[in-house]
């Protein structure tokens, strides 16, 4: 006869742990998505438990050449969330510098998160003849623009090819929409990166107009 079988009370739940980096170049955005995700609570880094598993997320923002702690925080984790917002040259370049930092990025979970509060329709681009940041509408994606600054004609794509061509990734990693305000999409993010696991210049401050649309975001003209 088998014994029946043991009820403990009070043993702890094994937890399995994870932990997950928030990789990104605005240190603000990282915090923004850590505290959804975690209802509310403290970023730049803390836990939550998802699906059976204690998750440790850490905004990882800073350039990794000037950071002592990517090498050791990436040695033990479990894969990495990388966190996009504008799609100008400069913000592409500084987040390709840490997607290229982080090791094993092939073997690596990986998930690219496009950001952008529900509702709003338009995104920031950089013209690839000068570099203008340019936003460009929703409703503009497969048409043709010009830069309005030196006039080069553009070819408005989607955020996530902009991402994926420029970021040089493969289909492997997956690119996603979330809103970081949106704790159930922050969260759904996670969840799939362990199913993944199998587990302003005022016109008087003497800055001229070319150096006003080099730092301003410009609407892009229609062509
Ligand atoms: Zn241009």
């Amino acid at each position: 006869m088998s014994e029946p079988p043991t009820i403990r009370v009070g043993s702890p739940k094994p937890a399995r742990q994870l932990f997950i980096p928030v990789v990104g170049e605005n240190a603000d955005l990282c915090d923004r998505f850590i505290r959804t995700a975690m209802a509310g609570r403290e970023a730049p880094f803390g836990e939550i438990e998802l699906e059976g598993w204690a998750l440790l997320l850490k905004r990882m923002s800073e350039p990794p050449d000037r950071d002592p702690t990517w090498a050791p925080r990436f040695s033990v984790a479990d894969g990495a969330l990388l966190l996009a917002q504008h799609l100008d040259r400069a913000s592409l370049t500084a987040l390709s510098e840490r997607l290229q930092a982080v090791p094993n990025r092939d073997e690596r979970p990986l998930i690219l998160l496009f950001c952008r509060p529900e509702g709003v329709r338009e995104f920031k681009i950089g013209c690839p003849i000068c570099g203008q940041k340019l936003w460009v509408q929703d409703a503009e994606i497969g048409k043709m623009g010009r830069c309005v600054r030196c006039d080069a004609r553009i070819e408005i794509v989607s955020p996530a090819d902009v991402l994926r061509r420029e970021l040089q990734l493969s289909d492997r990693t997956p690119i996603l929409s979330v809103d970081p305000t949106d704790a159930g999409l922050c969260r759904g993010a996670i969840a799939n990166l362990i199913a993944r696991k199998g587990f302003g210049v005022r016109p008087d401050s003497g800055v001229s107009p070319a150096d006003f649309l080099k730092k301003a975001t410009v609407p892009i003209r229609s062509s």
